[in-house]
């Protein structure tokens, strides 16, 4: 591509462009929804590397991982593949990646293991039992909630007292309990080589701060720093990127405080308005022309922020003319909110819109569930967003504890999980030679070298010394992942007699997924914290989108429906107490309603379903009845029914097969490692097709796997 080709100009209105032609020095792009925040970080990349900067020196943090790659990708269009040197990602994964290079410093080994949210809580339940606080304490807290207070703790930089204060009110007793359970799980992770999520971010911001050769080095490297989505950062973040631009102060960052959904991470959408104090003589740049929308849809989702209590000055104006106001339907109930939704989206992918270009969006993932039931009743494709649970299988644990334990020897928890598979040996005699292990500096050596009598010796020595064979080939993580399957499949087999066959290609499954990624830390470190979602591991691209709101952030589709707008949905239940809650909740309304390129949808059931059967009559909620008359229309005239010809078709119901154990269309079932689905075909007297919710279509042998109905 000949790169004096682009006119920037052209691309871009004079905000943007003065944006993305201020290359040096600290710029703030602050903007609301759909105005070219993220268009305008996407050609700045392209500038700069047409200006002959290195993509290498340019660090692009995003919030998923996938929006990186979308980002570089769009670049890529503009001034070819060197875009794809651009250093991207999330905070987390970049903090990762120096962490690999730099941690020796703090006394962590660079293979260390990054903690998922089950390992923090097995951690902080197994130091509880030790400490004694479980017995003496009465209504100790559970240990989910344990690791949400801890966290809030890092992120929000204070003690457990401050926020026990704000959210567990009636546990602020417990503080110096809490305060000691934290330092005895600070500890712990460091004897282990472990960190968890925020350490990740606190790790790498201590190093930045004590190691100051280290930080002009990383400074210098990334000599152009731009940040998406800046009101969702941490002041962790803040100050992250704080220290490592202080040679250069080279940083943009765009957001917009309205959309700021996510506090419980310690995020905090005054953070945005500071960036100029960290940044002194910070260039600050407001986009007012949205290019999302039209002006109907707009003057409706202005209407929603303006009645947020913080006065957030940005007024949109549209660059697209014409358009219909957003629509309201009143569903009966959840039944007949999804049966809405279907028709329509049927409705419009008849008129040719893209499936891709529709989503429903929810506050809740379990929102979605009458309405995936009926799509795959009705054969249409849909993706959900959100993690993959691959870590739920036992089995799936059990080989990503093989390959931790060949990353990171003392990985206890690890060590723990495999070396119980061998017959007769318990945690006791495992946690004797851990202590023999992390002795010496080879740790997997002194296994086999370890003193003892026991039956269980000689076939410990056989697996380890397969584990250090392997180690020494050196492999490609999807070749290394497949070896340490046939190490395990002889404990597989004994462990799981029933359905190892099933499991069995499961982990072969994993084996591919892990092709994507070329670094085994890196692979184990995703699934901890960003697990691909299965739009990125299965590519099915020309599907409906269903996506809880957090999800949905800086995304845009021509048709968007929000359902299940009732209070106690949308407002959720846990936001009403405080007003801060639940004008977070308001701003996630507004990141909801300006993700619509051209239709609008709200729908409301009357009666909702609740746990444990029956329904009870939902109340409108707040958010809608707020928006001023006018600014939305309400669907299908006077009748509340709506009546439209894909109605008649939408309510026959399909033949009903059965197949063996009855087992038939349209059950929900619940996979042990696929998790929930729905079945959308009954093969033969075996078999059935499954519509997984998570990782989309399966056949599964039902005589093989165990499904249970949900
Ligand atoms: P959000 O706050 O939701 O993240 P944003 O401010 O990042 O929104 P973008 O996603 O960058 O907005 O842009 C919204 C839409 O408007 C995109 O489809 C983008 O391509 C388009 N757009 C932005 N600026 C222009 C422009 N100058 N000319 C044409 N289209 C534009
Ligand atoms: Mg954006």
């Amino acid at each position: 591509k000949d790169l004096s080709q682009i006119d920037f100009n052209e691309h871009l209105n004079p905000e943007q462009f003065e944006a993305v032609n201020t290359l040096y020095g600290p710029v703030l792009v602050i903007a609301g929804a759909g105005s070219g925040k993220t268009r305008t970080l996407v050609y700045r990349v392209a500038r700069l590397i047409e200006e002959g900067v290195d993509p290498e020196s340019i660090l692009l943090l995003t919030f998923t991982r996938k929006a990186a790659h979308e980002m570089l990708k769009r670049a890529s269009e503009l001034v070819g593949p060197k875009s794809h040197l651009v250093s991207g990602g999330t905070f987390h994964s970049f903090c990762y990646s120096q962490l690999r290079t730099y941690c020796r410093v703090l006394d962590y080994p660079s293979n260390f293991t990054v903690l998922d949210r089950r390992d923090i809580e097995d951690i902080l339940g197994l130091l509880a039992e030790e400490l004694g606080l479980k017995k003496e304490t009465a209504r100790f807290p559970k240990k989910s909630a344990l690791a949400s207070i801890y966290s809030k703790k890092r992120n929000c930089m204070k003690d457990c007292l401050w926020v026990l204060k704000r959210g567990y009110a009636h546990l602020t007793h417990l503080a110096p309990i809490l305060e000691a359970l934290f330092d005895a799980y600070q500890k712990y992770k460091r004897r282990h080589a472990l960190m968890d999520y925020d350490d990740l971010l606190i790790n790498w911001k201590t190093i930045l701060k004590n190691y100051p050769e280290i930080q002009e080095a990383v400074s210098r490297r990334f000599n152009f720093i731009m940040v998406d989505e800046y009101q969702d950062t941490n002041r962790v973040q803040a100050e992250l990127v704080r220290l490592m631009a202080y040679t250069h102060d080279n940083v943009m960052a765009v957001g917009d405080d309205a959309q700021s959904i996510y506090s419980f991470r310690g995020a905090n959408f005054k953070n945005i308005l500071e960036f100029p104090e960290l940044f002194p003589g910070t260039r600050i740049i407001k986009l007012e022309k949205n290019y999302r929308t039209h002006q109907p849809n707009l003057d409706c989702t202005n209407a929603i922020i303006a009645n947020a209590q913080e006065k957030f000055a940005k007024r949109l104006v549209a660059v697209r003319s014409g358009g219909r106001k957003p629509l309201f339907y009143e569903a009966l109930d959840e039944n007949d909110q999804a049966e809405f939704v279907v028709s329509r989206i049927k409705d419009f992918i008849l008129k040719g819109v893209e499936p891709s270009e529709i989503a429903v969006l929810f506050r809740a993932s379990f929102h979605s569930f009458q309405l995936e039931g009926l799509l795959n009743r009705y054969g249409i494709k849909y993706v959900k967003r959100g993690g993959l649970k691959l870590l739920e299988g036992a089995h799936i644990k059990d080989l990503l504890a093989f390959l931790r334990i060949i990353l990171n020897p003392v990985d206890r928890l690890s060590v723990l999980r495999v070396f119980t598979l061998i017959p007769g040996l318990g945690e006791k005699g495992v946690q004797r030679i851990y202590e023999a292990m992390i002795k010496v500096d080879d740790p997997l050596k002194a296994v086999a070298e370890f003193k003892t009598k026991a039956k269980w010796h000689q076939p410990l020595k056989e697996l380890v010394h397969r584990l250090l064979a392997i180690k020494e080939k050196d492999l490609g993580l999807s070749d290394l992942l497949k070896g340490l399957t046939s190490i395990y499949e002889p404990y597989l087999t004994d462990r799981f007699p029933d359905d190892y066959p099933r499991r069995l290609q499961e982990l072969n499954e994993l084996s591919l997924i892990a092709g994507a990624f070329e670094d085994p830390g890196e692979f184990l470190t995703e699934v901890a914290l960003d697990p691909p979602d299965e739009e990125e591991t299965y590519g099915k691209g020309d599907a409906v989108c269903l996506s809880t709101i957090h999800s949905a952030k800086g995304l845009e589709w021509k048709v968007v429906f929000i359902i299940s707008l009732v209070e106690g949905r949308f407002p959720s239940p846990m936001a009403l107490e405080r007003d801060e809650d639940l004008e977070e909740e308001r701003r996630l309304f507004y990141v909801a309603a300006t993700r619509a390129k051209d239709v609008l949808y709200f729908v409301a059931p009357r009666l909702v379903n609740v746990s444990g059967g029956g329904v009870v009559p939902g109340k409108r909620s707040r958010f809608l009845d707020e928006i001023p008359p006018g600014l939305f229309e309400i669907w299908g005239n006077k009748s509340r029914r709506f009546n439209t010809p894909g109605k008649q078709e939408l309510t026959t119901p399909e033949p009903v097969k059965v197949g063996g154990n009855g087992f038939r269309v349209g059950l929900r079932v619940r996979h042990q490692v696929f998790g929930p689905g729905t079945i959308t075909k009954v093969i033969d007297n075996e078999k059935v097709a499954i519509d997984f919710d998570v990782v989309g279509s399966k056949i599964i042998n039902t005589q093989v796997a165990k499904l249970s109905k949900i």
